[in-house]
């Protein structure tokens, strides 16, 4: 280990306590995809002081420092990150009154926040059914579903129904923001240009009766059960290649004859129900996963013309 790591490592037990942080822990069990390499150091991070703690030690050390929600959107290298994985894992729900909620950066999407503001008859997270998410990952990359219901048919955005962050802004301080320094868009928020870390989000829900939340919530599992994989059967990291305006990547590679194709380790799929996800069938290498994606880029653009970008995030060192 090189001496920057060793002091991280010594600082961390100072700030965050003895025995509380890990060495060569691999990733793999950290991701959805079920792939990656070990992390050379990593703290489980339980309230905002100790993730701001760790990150900050970090950023003082210039040790390359990763924020990791339930690395449901990334691929991480077999060679796994040098540095320190801050796991996030701030929770607590509080409810202001007025259908404002407030959540930790950590909680789960689904199923803890979204079961515990559908009980209160509170509506708009319940779109996000089944999706797997932290509060922070969810602000990083503005969590859209496109609603199934012939009448209702739109994406729906997590940004409809932020009030308010609670950063650890790139400067080093803890600073509550409005939706608008968010600048969400498609797949984007401003968190991709600055190093701000979320460390809690205020929800402005509505008022809603539990019946029809239930009914929508239904529907949205039941579009996920025929097009999504399910992710205990098959890992994955959903949606792989960014939105093509008006075309969808999924069909451009499904055009390619690509829908189905199995990787000739016999280790990954382009999925057989959605060309635009890949799964590990078992035993999957991340350099499998990239073979795949290559494959898919090189024969859209060479068939097609049309250029896929990666959605997912990719770490580490493939
Ligand atoms: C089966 C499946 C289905 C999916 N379906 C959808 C879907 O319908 N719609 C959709 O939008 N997405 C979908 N996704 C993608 C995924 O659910 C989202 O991208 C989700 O928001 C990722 O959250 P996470 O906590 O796992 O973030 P991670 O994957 O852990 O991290 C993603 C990025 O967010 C950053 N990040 C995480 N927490 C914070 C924080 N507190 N502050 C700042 N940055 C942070 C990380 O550093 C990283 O860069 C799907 C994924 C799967 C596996």
């Amino acid at each position: 280990m090189d001496d920057r790591l060793k002091a991280l490592e010594r600082a961390l037990q100072d700030r965050i306590g003895a025995g509380r942080v890990e060495h060569d822990v691999p990733l793999a069990p950290f991701t959805t995809f079920r792939i990656g390499g070990p992390a050379d150091l990593l703290v489980r991070a339980r309230t905002p002081r100790e993730l701001a703690d760790a990150v900050l030690a970090a950023r003082e050390l210039d040790v390359p420092c990763f924020l990791l929600g339930l690395g449901a959107n990334i691929l991480v290298g077999d060679g796994g990150y040098r540095g320190l994985v801050v796991h996030n894992e701030v929770g607590g729900i509080e409810h202001l009154g007025d259908g404002r909620v407030r959540a930790g950066a950590g909680v789960a999407i689904f199923p803890d926040l979204i079961v515990n503001t559908v009980e209160q008859g509170l509506g708009g997270l319940h779109h996000f059914v089944g999706i797997p998410s932290t509060v922070g990952g969810a602000i990083w990359q503005n969590l859209h579903f496109l609603s199934p219901a012939p009448a209702r048919e739109r994406t729906v955005f997590v940004a409809e129904v932020v009030e308010s962050c609670v950063l650890l802004t790139q400067e080093g301080e803890v600073r509550e923001v409005g939706v608008e320094y968010l600048r969400f868009g498609y797949d984007y928020s401003i968190l991709h240009e600055r190093r701000d870390l979320v460390l809690s989000v205020t929800f402005r829900l509505s008022p809603t009766p539990v019946e029809e939340l239930r009914r929508v919530m239904r529907e949205n599992l039941q579009w996920r059960d025929e097009k999504h994989p399910d992710l205990w059967l098959y890992p994955c990291a959903g949606s792989i290649f960014q939105k093509l305006e008006g075309i969808g990547a999924g069909r451009l590679i499904d055009e390619c004859g690509l829908k189905g194709y199995v990787h000739p380790r016999g280790t990954a799929e382009i999925f057989h129900r959605h060309a635009n996800i890949i799964v590990n069938l078992g035993g999957a290498s991340a350099r499998d996963i990239l073979d795949l994606i290559e494959l898919a880029q090189r024969t859209v653009r060479d068939r097609l013309g049309h250029e896929l970008q990666p959605e997912i995030g990719m770490i580490g060192e493939f």
